[in-house]
Parts: structure tokens; C-alpha cells; sequence
């Protein structure tokens, strides 16, 4: 996943507006932050393992002058969660710099390797945003935007871009666009380039308009009167959309907007679908939260059965799932949810939840809903079963981790030890879109990979960390 974010604020300081932005985005990556900040003649970045407020504390902020910065958090899918591969991603080229920051992921790295002068050698890191980032340096010129144009037709793959030089901030989306960004305008002078529009709103933005797939969006020029310039469209390819539908699902922000929706409104709308195609005998309804919440409302709404808080959430604990390991994520739920037993106790319960990827959290909060005294608990689920894995930028590549893909949904319901198990079917989902099919991609519910993804052992999450990463497959 990723967070990104890019500012052109002219004649004032971008890095605490940058940091403000990525502050925003920190529910879409919590695994490293940093950003890049130009004055005009160096790009200096800073980065570090850890959460937004962690590292770009004040201090930091004001030892970092510019009016153009780019901000990360990253939520890895390629490399390891180490100093080197926290982004932006950086490189002193001949004739300019480049940084990089990068939401989502290549399909095609190991190709790519192929085409960088020195091979693995070379990099500093082991992400496909590293690769990206020094074959983007070496690159003849000191134009950053003919770079781009020469190196983007090669990348195949879910890539939401900032890109920055000394005097350029630049958002690129893939010809798919997969992943979001969005393009707005500061409130006094300048221009914002953010993965979601909670982000916009974080700095008091209007949000201006999506960058359309295919397209490059480019900040911080200056007319030749030194007037600072209105941002640039520059297309690199066609652009068909194919939003991943998992953003709208759960991924994205619920205040944010996507495609003109509200993604709280989408989310309730998932969940009045889902009382209509699985309804159930209950006696109260409730989120897991915090991301199941608009998906119950909306249940118990339909359903007209009450609707009631049954589980606490330590509100200092990160995403479960985006722990590295089963074991520590194992550990993890217990220190992130707590049952309110009063509230449980000797009831029939619905539990909404908006998807189940392992099975491993979901287990453990019927377990705990059990042990709290709960009578009956009936899972809802307000998105279908995730059969297929993602290789565009969510961190669920192998197939056999997946377990819908495993069992049918008699053996998860025994599995997760619940009475009752219902996924929202794919038309459930259109229904509370409202909007077609085409325009999303669905490839973990229904296998259709946009974008062919090769069957190649070698292409994993760690496919530039392994001794025969050179060797192309
Ligand atoms: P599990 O039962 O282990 O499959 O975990 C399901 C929980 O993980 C649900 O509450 C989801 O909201 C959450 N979840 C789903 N996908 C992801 C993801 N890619 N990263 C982090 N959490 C996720």
C-alpha cells in the first residue's frame, strides 16, 4: 500500500506541509516515513523506520528548507522492513537528483534489474522503488519529466508516484491506476499531490481532480516571468482506470473520496447489502473494529436489529495484519481488541467485519467474543472471499496464505469457530458502488489480472534480496 504526497508551496517552507499530508495517510503504511525537500539547487531527504510523528518531529521539520517536498509511509510489499528500503528513495544523478515515493507495486522487477547499467551492484536497496529510482538517475539529461517518459513505458505493474528534482514535484499514475492520487490546491498558493483526499483536508486543500491514469501531473515550474506555473498534464500512455476495489473495501480512509464516493456511505451501503443477502436471527450487531464499523451500521440499519459497540480497540496499536510475522500478528490482536462483556453476555451476536484474508485475527475475536459469554456469533462479511493473490501493491502474494483459497466457507466458518458465516457477493459490492465493473480491479475475488502477472517463482516479495535475483526466470 503506501502513502505519498507532494507539495509545491511557493515563496514557504513544503516539509511540514508534506509531513502534515503523510500524517494524514499514516492508516496506509506504518512501517517506515520520510521525505525529500528541495530549495531549488539540492534535494535533501530524511527517513527512518517508524511512524510519521516519530520521525519528522519539529526539530526535523525546520532543519529542512524548500518549497517543494515529497512525503512517504510505506507498507512494504517488496524487500524488507530495513533503514535502506524506507522511502523516498534516492539518487545524486549526473545532471540532477531524484526521489521517489511510491505506492504500490511493479510486476516486472526482475526485468527491470536486467536494464540497469551494474545490475544489483548497483542499488542501495532491495525495493522495486529503489530500481525505479536508479534507472530513472541514470538517465542522460537534466530533465526529469523526458526521464520519466523514457523509463515509465519499461515499468509494468500498480505504481501511484511522487517523483522530485531540484525543481520539480511530479505525480505520475499508472496506465491502470490502481492505486489512487489525487491533485489539490493549498489553501494560500500552491498545489498538493496526495494518495487520498483526507489528506487534502488535513491541509485545508480543495481537492482540484484525480491524476488520470496514464498521466503525469507536474508542480513547482516557473514561468519565464518567475511567476510560479499551474501544474502541467503530461500523458506517458492510455490510461484505462482500474481502481483496486480493496481501497473502497478497506484499505482507503472512510472521511476520503473516491470516484465521487464518499467511502464511509460506500462501506454502510456494503453493509445494507449484506443484511438483504445474508440475514440473521441476532440480537445486536457490531463492528470489529475500527474498519468493520460503517459496514455494521449499515447491517443493523436493514436489518432494523440494534446496533452496539461489543469490542474496544486500543487505539495505539497499529494495523494487526501489517505485523511481519503470523506469530507476532498473533499476539498482536489481544494487545489491539478487548470484549466489553457486559455488552455480550448471553447474546445472539452479528460480528461485521469487512474482509477476512487469513482467517488468523478473525479466529481469535470469535474466540475472545466466545469466552466474553457470547451465545451465537455470526460473521458478515461486506466483501466476497479473497481467493487470489495481490502482486499490485497489497501484501498478500502468496496464494496459499490466503484462506478462502484453501477451504470453502463451511470449513472457515468451523475454522473460525463461529455459527454462521456470509461474504458479500461481487454484485453486492457493484450495488453499493454503484458504478460498473470495468472500472475496478477485482483481481483477488475473481482471478482477472489486469495487468499479466508471469508465473515466476522468483517474482516475491523479497526478489531482489535473493542470491539468483539477477538471473532472470
Ligand atoms: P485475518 O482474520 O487474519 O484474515 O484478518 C482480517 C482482518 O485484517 C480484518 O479485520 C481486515 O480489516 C484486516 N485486513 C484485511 N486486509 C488487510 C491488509 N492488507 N492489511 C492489513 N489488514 C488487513
Amino acid at each position: 500500500m503506501c502513502g505519498v504526497a507532494g507539495i509545491h508551496a511557493p515563496g514557504r517552507d513544503a516539509a511540514a506541509l508534506a509531513a502534515l499530508a503523510i500524517f494524514s495517510l499514516q492508516h496506509r503504511g506504518q512501517e517506515s516515513a520520510g521525505l525529500a525537500v528541495s530549495d531549488g539547487t539540492g534535494v535533501m531527504v530524511y527517513k527512518d523506520l517508524g511512524l510519521v510523528n516519530q520521525v519528522l518531529d519539529e526539530r526535523r521539520l525546520a532543519s529542512l528548507s524548500g518549497e517543494r517536498a515529497i512525503a512517504h509511509c510505506r507498507y512494504s510489499t517488496t524487500g524488507s522492513t530495513v533503514w535502506e528500503n524506507s522511502q523516498p528513495a534516492f539518487r545524486l544523478g549526473p545532471a540532477r537528483s531524484v526521489a521517489v515515493g511510491h505506492n504500490g507495486n511493479l510486476v516486472n522487477t526482475r526485468a527491470l534489474l536486467e536494464l540497469l547499467p551494474g545490475g544489483r551492484d548497483r542499488m542501495i536497496g532491495t525495493t522495486d522503488t529503489e530500481l525505479l529510482t536508479a534507472l530513472l538517475a541514470t538517465e542522460p539529461g537534466d530533465d526529469l519529466v523526458a526521464a520519466l517518459l523514457q523509463v515509465l513505458p519499461r515499468v509494468s505493474g500498480a505504481y501511484s508516484l511522487v517523483v522530485m528534482d531540484e525543481q520539480r514535484v511530479v505525480g505520475v499514475r499508472d496506465p491502470h491506476g490502481f492505486r489512487p492520487l489525487v491533485l489539490g490546491r493549498l489553501p494560500d498558493e500552491g498545489w498538493v499531490l496526495a494518495s487520498e483526499t483526507c489528506a487534502l483536508d488535513a491541509l485545508g486543500a480543495e481537492l482540484v481532480r484525480d491524476v488520470a491514469p496514464g498521466e503525469m501531473v507536474v508542480l513547482g515550474e516557473r514561468l519565464p516571468s518567475g511567476e510560479p506555473a499551474a501544474p502541467r498534464s503530461v500523458r506517458f500512455a492510455e490510461g484505462r482506470e482500474q481502481l483496486c476495489v480493496f481501497e473502497l473495501i478497506y484499505f482507503a480512509r472512510p472521511d476520503s473520496y473516491m470516484l465521487g464516493r464518499n467511502l464511509y456511505e460506500v462501506r454502510r451501503r456494503m453493509g445494507e447489502a449484506l443484511a438483504r443477502e445474508a440475514p440473521a436471527e441476532a440480537d445486536l450487531v457490531m463492528p470489529v473494529p475500527d474498519t468493520g464499523a460503517p459496514a455494521a451500521a449499515g447491517f443493523a440499519e436493514a436489518s432494523g436489529i440494534p446496533y452496539r459497540e461489543g469490542m474496544v480497540r486500543n487505539r495505539y496499536s497499529g494495523r494487526t495484519f501489517i505485523q511481519p510475522s503470523t506469530n507476532l500478528r498473533q499476539r498482536g490482536v489481544t494487545v489491539k481488541l478487548s470484549p466489553l462483556r457486559e455488552q455480550v453476555r448471553d447474546r445472539r451476536l452479528v460480528v461485521v467485519d469487512d474482509s477476512i484474508v487469513r482467517g488468523t485475527t478473525t479466529r481469535q475475536i470469535v474466540e475472545l467474543l466466545r469466552r466474553a459469554g457470547a451465545r451465537e456469533v455470526h460473521l458478515r462479511i461486506s466483501a466476497p472471499p479473497i481467493f487470489h493473490p495481490c502482486f499490485y501493491g497489497i501484501d498478500t502474494q502468496i496464494e496459499t496464505e490466503l484462506i478462502a483459497g484453501q477451504k470453502s466457507v463451511d470449513e472457515i466458518r468451523d475454522y473460525l469457530g463461529a455459527d454462521s458465516l456470509s461474504y458479500l457477493s461481487i454484485g453486492g459490492v457493484l450495488d453499493a458502488i454503484e458504478l460498473p465493473r470495468e472500472r475496478f480491479c477485482f483481481a483477488c475475488f475473481d482471478g482477472r489480472y489486469p495487468v499479466p502477472v508471469p508465473y515466476d517463482p522468483g517474482n516475491h516479495k523479497f526478489v531482489l534480496e535473493r542470491d539468483d535475483a539477477a538471473v532472470v526466470g
